[in-house]
């Protein structure tokens, strides 16, 4: 293969003289899988093309956000819409309640929600009004889930942390984290065990029900139904983060596929509609306990902006209209690629496992199965990285991490499907060959 990287490696030696990594967030730095990160110019439907007009087939989709595929047109009309009527107020806009409207339409368990710019501040922000609810000070959160980068929820961490081996992050005091306890996923001992020894003092369990930052975990509905039961029981708040499942594997999430309802859940990524915005949301019991109808504080200058509003109402509002007959084509489509690719590993003879709800879904390279941190951490991560760069160089575009889950869009077709599928091979071939 004989991809042009000019360009990009020209982009990127630039940006690493100016940015840590040449990078914003870790992850595209490819340090994991090694070589050079293409810089993208353009994406349209499943497609994206970088610097030196390479085009490629894109499982990344901006790390979940983009269900509907890059440069939708409505989504796009609708940010320049806005755009057109002032990029900010600082004051309420209606957009802000259509969007909030359409969220608790979606979600029987959030009678309110606030809107921030990121998942980072709704887990954080969720973390702080579960202690403020409770009163305690515990929280308890899963080994190799990612929460955003707040100093207390950096412990064992999936996503870039786990894609770069590291336990935690420099620079959090041990004190920061000493009111997390980090257990194993898909494990209910261990948080019974955690129970009886902090007995009253667990203010909520984080979790994400399907777990993305670990590539693609499902807890079993056994687990989290058990989850529901023990923290009504002991009092403490249940937080599902939903950043990346919501409105991605089902439209009302994890939580309608697994008919759990939990306290306070967490949103980001698909409600943004690629711009950025996050909410946590809840009861309204629990929600009146924000600033300025109560004691928790949180606040934000570019909350509920108003370009990032309409690009989540244009998406939703897509996904609403088609639900019925979009979740089902990507369950379909998404089920025949990981087949597909895992097919074409066993006839190789390659060991690979895969795990997958609904689009987004992650192929690892060990026997498995993979149910927590510790089997996903049995993967063969430099295998992983040859059969990524074999398959970008056949232009298709994973997340370049094993321990990311790759999603699939309502614009990618059946012909992206048997082109990746057919890439496989070949890479596969390659793989068992070195
Ligand atoms: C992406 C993600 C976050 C963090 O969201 P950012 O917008 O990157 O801050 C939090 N939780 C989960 C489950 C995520 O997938």
């Amino acid at each position: 293969m004989h991809r042009k990287l000019e360009q990009s490696r020209k982009l990127q030696k630039r940006a690493e003289r100016l940015i840590p990594g040449g990078v914003n967030s870790p992850v595209r730095a490819f340090q994991a899988v090694g070589g050079d990160p293409p810089f993208l110019v353009r994406g349209s439907g499943s497609r994206v093309w970088d610097a030196d007009g390479n085009e490629y087939i894109d499982y990344i989709g901006s790390w979940g956000p983009l269900i509907l595929g890059h440069a939708v047109p409505k989504v796009v009309e609708a940010i320049t819409a806005a755009a057109k009527n002032g990029m900010s107020f600082g004051t309420s806009t209606s957009t802000e309640a259509d969007l909030a409207e359409m969220v608790i339409a979606a979600f029987p368990s959030i009678e309110k929600l606030r809107f921030v710019s990121s998942g980072t501040e709704a887990t954080m922000s969720a973390i702080r009004l579960a202690r403020a609810y409770t009163k305690r000070k515990y929280v308890v959160k899963f080994e190799g889930c990612y929460h955003g980068h707040a100093d207390a929820l950096l412990v064992k961490a999936g996503s870039g942390i786990a894609t770069l081996g590291i336990p935690g992050s420099a620079g959090v005091p041990e004190e920061f984290a000493q009111f997390t306890l980090a257990l194993p996923f898909n494990n209910m001992d261990a948080v019974e065990h955690a129970f009886s020894k902090f007995k009253h003092q667990i203010a909520c369990v984080i979790v994400e029900p399907v777990v993305g930052n670990m590539g693609c975990v499902p807890g079993s509905g056994e687990y989290l139904a058990a989850l529901r039961l023990t923290t009504q029981r002991e009092k403490a708040v249940l937080i599902f983060d939903e950043v990346m499942t919501g409105f991605r594997v089902a439209f009302g999430g994890a939580q309608e596929l697994y008919g759990i309802r939990p306290d306070l859940t967490t949103l980001g990524k698909i409600i943004g509609g690629g711009l950025p915005v996050g909410a946590y949301c809840g009861s309204s019991e629990i929600m009146n306990l924000v600033a300025p109808l109560g004691p928790m504080y949180q606040a934000g200058t570019l909350s509920g902006n108003p370009l990032a509003m309409a690009a989540g109402l244009a998406t939703l509002t897509h996904l609403k209209e088609q639900k019925d007959k979009l979740y089902p084509q990507l369950e379909k489509l998404s089920a025949e690629l990981v087949a597909g690719v895992a097919a074409a590993a066993k006839a190789a003879g390659v060991a690979i496992c895969h795990n997958r709800t609904g689009s987004m879904f992650t192929w690892f390279f060990t026997p498995g199965p993979v149910t927590d941190w510790t089997s996903a951490a049995k993967s063969d991560t430099k295998a992983f990285g040859r059969f990524f760069h074999a398959m970008l160089d056949r232009g298709v575009y994973l997340p370049p991490s094993q321990f990311e889950a790759a999603f699939m869009s309502s614009a990618h077709t059946q012909k992206d499907v048997r082109e990746t599928i057919a890439a496989a091979k070949q890479a596969f071939g390659r793989a068992a060959a070195v």
